[in-house]
Parts: structure tokens; C-alpha cells; sequence
């Protein structure tokens, strides 16, 4: 049996398999299309949807991970798909290179990451797929297929953000940057400040991002910029101990407390937002990005043009109030710059994404539903890795390039091996 990090998907592969090689990954497809069985990949399972749910076979790529090659010349690191974010941002910094920017975990494998448009904060950046120069996988007709920028570009653009569902990816090339210190700030602050203030905030800091709770009038911002002075300092035992008992345990109590006693919803969100730390520290960038998540949730998140954001967070803040959730996580407020990615949610535009958060043991369905109509209202399109209830026909009007997507991803593999239930409602 598996389950997803969340635990609200649940399912039982017949076969999970654990390749060590692109050889062995073609030959489990190849059997899988000659015994006509369904197969789906799986990283680190982190997705909230039904992407990796089969009866079939799954291809778990959890022993298929490292570099494969370097370029030094060009910053390019080609990599196994299965890599987890953090043994490859250990790797590139033994090559003095770095991403330009992560999410804020690191326990995703870099093959799920861009499968889903998975994404960081910070105008001036794309989702992390922009950061993929050449794609190798095997399709549903166990060819192997190799694309980029140059060779085969349409194809390329599908493939960027695909959902596993035009082959396994074996290897991908990633544009990097030499390894840079980040300085990380984050503070407690009034949301009404923080939003009057966002474009100056969002154009004079390399990563802005901020949390509001709702009931309460507390944001917690999160800023972080280039740090040429000061010695990356070893992680405090305060810092790690604030993030592991202020996130994490007294978090989850605090969840509990939530769950039992709903009544009480509105003083656990004030003592949550209260007890928000203040943290400073420099360190190299793939050690500040990731935080730590031990508490588990469901979760929604919706890109919305960028231009649209304060609109819609007044609304939400206004339905809050109105509605009063018993929600005591914090509504999470990023930005992206837009991409020509097919099925990026940032296609097009640059991008707010707006995430809520329920604990995994709390109904989500009414906040979310509510929340979910504001977002489709100002032209908002769902994380694929986040719940969301949008089918083939509401995706092709958020997404120009639906069809063009499906097309390709039909010819890559026409007899839809690659396809589960999740996934036919999406594309079918
Ligand atoms: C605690 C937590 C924090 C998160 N933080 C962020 C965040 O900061 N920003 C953000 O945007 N998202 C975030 N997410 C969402 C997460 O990044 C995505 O769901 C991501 O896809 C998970 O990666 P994974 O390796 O677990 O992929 P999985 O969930 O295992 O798979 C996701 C999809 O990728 C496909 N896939 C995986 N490997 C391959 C492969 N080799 N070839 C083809 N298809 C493949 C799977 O079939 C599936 O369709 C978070 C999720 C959690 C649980």
C-alpha cells in the first residue's frame, strides 16, 4: 500500500518497482505496454492529487538518483531524474553551482518538482521547470526521447511541466548559477502594511514572500537577498530549535487543540500568529530555501495574474471574516515571473500564487470551495501538485495551449499508459 505525505491518497500499486537505470526503465515499459497495464511514476510522493495513484505498476525512481554529467563551461548539470532536492543541492554545491531559486522544502525528487510546475517566490524568477534546459525520458511507445531549447523546442515546452504523463523522464539538464549566500529575514508584521507596501517589497527584494493568518491581522514575511559579507554561519541550535518547536511541535498541539475544540479556532490562530518567530541568518542558497514540514496538511494553491493579487486577497480576507473558517493555518503569498511553458500555470503572465493550508485531519471542503470560486473568478489556474476540481473542460479555458499540450502528449503516448482516473478527467 502507498499513500501520498499527506495520507489523503491512498492506494495499491499490484508491482512497485525501484530501477537503477535508464535500460531498466525502458524495459518495465516496454513489458508494461506489451501486458497492456497502466504505470505511473512516483518521486517523493509529495503531490496532494491522485498523480501517482495506480492498480498497475509503479515506478518508484527513489534508487535512480545523481549526477550524470557537468558542464562546466555553460553552468549545465544533467541529472537523474529521481534526485531528491536535497541530495542535489549538496551535489551542485561540491561543483560550486546552485539553483537560482527553490521552493521552500527540499524533500521533492527534481523529476516530480517540474512534473508539477513546482515553484519558488521572487518576480524576477520563473517555476523551477524554467530552470530545465534538455529533457530525456521514455514515452509510451518505449522510445527514448531527447529535447530542449534547440532540438525538437515545441515538444520541449510540453514536456517542461507534463504531470508524468508522456513518459518517464530519465535525465534533466538544469541551467545553474555559481552557489551564492542568501541573507533570509522574517518578521512579524501588520498585513495591512505589508500590503500596502508590496511592489516595493516584491521589485527591491530578491525573494519576497509572506503569510497571513486568518482572524487575526498578522503577516509573517519572509525576505531574503544576496549576501556578499558575512560567513555563512552554521545553523544556530536557535534557529533550528525555534523552526522545529514553533513550526513544527507546538504547531501540531496547537492543530490538535483546533481539531478537538473548533470553537476555540479563533484564539489558537491568534496564539499561532503570536508566536511567530523573528529569524535572521545568512547561509548558502539551498540551505535557506528549505524548511522544515513535520505537520501534516491538505492543501489548495491557485496562480492568479499577478496584476489581480490584492483583489484577491481582499476578497479572501473579506470571506474569511464572513465566513470565520476554523482554519488556524496561514494563507501563504508567493510570485513568479511568467513563462511560455504549455502547462505551467504561470503561462503567459507573471504570476501571485496564493496557498491555503488545512490540517490533514480537518474537512478542507467548504474553505477550500469558497476559496477555490474567487480564484477561478479572477482567471485563477490550480498548482498540479495542490487540490483543486477542474476538469479537461475548465482547464482548456485557463490554459491557451490545452489542446496543443494534449496533442503532443497523445502522440507521445497514443495508447495512454501514462494515463490514471486523476489524470483521464484532466486530459480525456
Ligand atoms: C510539505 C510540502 C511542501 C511543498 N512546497 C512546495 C513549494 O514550496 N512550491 C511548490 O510549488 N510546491 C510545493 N509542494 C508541492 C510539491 O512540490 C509538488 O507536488 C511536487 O510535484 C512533489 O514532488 P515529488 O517528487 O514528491 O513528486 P510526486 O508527487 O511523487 O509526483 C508528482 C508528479 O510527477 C510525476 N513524476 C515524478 N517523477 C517523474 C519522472 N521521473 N518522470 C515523469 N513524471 C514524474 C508523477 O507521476 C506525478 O505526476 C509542496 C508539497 C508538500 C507536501
Amino acid at each position: 500500500m502507498k499513500t501520498n505525505w499527506s495520507a489523503n491518497i491512498i492506494f495499491c500499486p499490484s508491482a512497485i518497482y525501484y530501477p537503477t537505470s535508464e535500460d531498466e526503465i525502458r524495459s518495465l515499459i516496454i513489458n508494461a505496454i506489451n501486458s497492456r497495464q497502466k504505470i505511473r511514476a512516483i518521486g517523493s510522493g509529495h503531490s496532494f492529487t491522485a498523480l501517482c495513484q495506480t492498480n498497475d505498476i509503479l515506478i518508484s525512481l527513489d534508487k535512480y538518483q545523481g549526477i550524470v554529467s557537468v558542464d562546466a563551461s555553460k553552468q549545465q548539470v544533467t541529472v537523474k531524474a529521481g534526485t531528491k532536492l536535497k541530495l542535489l543541492g549538496d551535489l551542485l554545491f561540491q561543483q560550486g553551482l546552485a539553483m537560482e531559486n527553490l521552493g521552500d522544502i527540499d524533500a521533492q525528487s527534481i523529476g516530480g518538482t517540474i512534473s508539477t510546475g513546482t515553484h519558488g517566490t521572487g518576480i524576477a524568477f520563473g517555476t523551477i521547470s524554467t530552470q530545465v534546459v534538455r529533457l530525456k525520458w521514455v514515452n509510451g511507445k518505449g522510445e527514448i526521447v531527447v529535447c530542449s531549447a534547440t532540438e525538437n523546442p515545441a515538444l520541449f515546452k510540453a514536456a517542461q511541466v507534463s504531470l508524468g504523463s508522456m513518459g518517464i523522464i530519465t535525465e534533466i539538464t538544469l541551467q545553474c548559477v555559481p552557489a551564492y549566500k542568501l541573507l533570509i529575514k522574517n518578521e512579524k508584521e501588520n498585513v495591512g502594511q505589508v500590503l500596502a507596501s508590496l511592489p516595493e517589497r516584491l521589485s527591491q527584494n530578491r525573494n519576497f514572500e509572506y503569510y497571513w493568518f486568518p482572524h487575526t491581522d498578522t503577516a509573517w514575511t519572509k525576505t531574503t537577498n544576496i549576501a556578499l559579507e558575512g560567513k555563512p554561519a552554521k545553523d544556530s541550535l536557535f534557529n533550528y530549535l525555534s523552526e522545529l518547536m514553533v513550526e513544527n511541535y507546538t504547531f501540531k498541539i496547537l492543530c490538535e487543540i483546533g481539531r478537538l475544540l473548533p470553537s476555540q479556532t479563533k484564539h489558537i490562530a491568534k496564539l499561532v500568529a503570536g508566536s511567530v518567530p523573528t529569524i535572521s541568518k545568512i547561509n548558502y542558497s539551498h540551505k535557506v530555501y528549505a524548511s522544515i514540514r513535520l505537520v501534516r496538511f491538505t492543501e489548495m494553491e491557485y496562480n492568479v495574474p499577478a496584476e489581480a493579487y490584492e483583489d484577491v486577497m481582499k476578497e479572501i480576507m473579506k470571506k474569511c471574516k464572513a465566513e470565520n473558517f476554523p482554519v488556524h493555518f496561514p494563507i501563504e503569498n508567493r510570485w513568479v515571473k511568467g513563462d511560455d511553458i504549455l502547462l505551467s500555470p504561470a503561462y503567459g503572465r507573471d504570476s501571485a500564487y496564493i496557498a491555503c493550508h488545512v490540517y490533514h485531519k480537518q474537512d478542507n471542503s467548504h474553505y477550500f470551495q469558497t476559496l477555490e470560486a474567487i480564484f477561478r473568478a479572477y482567471g485563477g489556474r490550480p498548482h498540479w501538485g495542490k487540490m483543486h476540481t477542474q476538469t479537461t473542460h475548465t482547464l482548456a479555458d485557463m490554459y491557451p495551449q490545452f489542446a496543443a499540450f494534449n496533442a503532443l502528449r497523445k502522440q507521445q503516448d497514443p495508447d495512454d499508459i501514462f494515463i490514471n482516473p486523476y489524470l483521464e478527467k484532466l486530459f480525456n
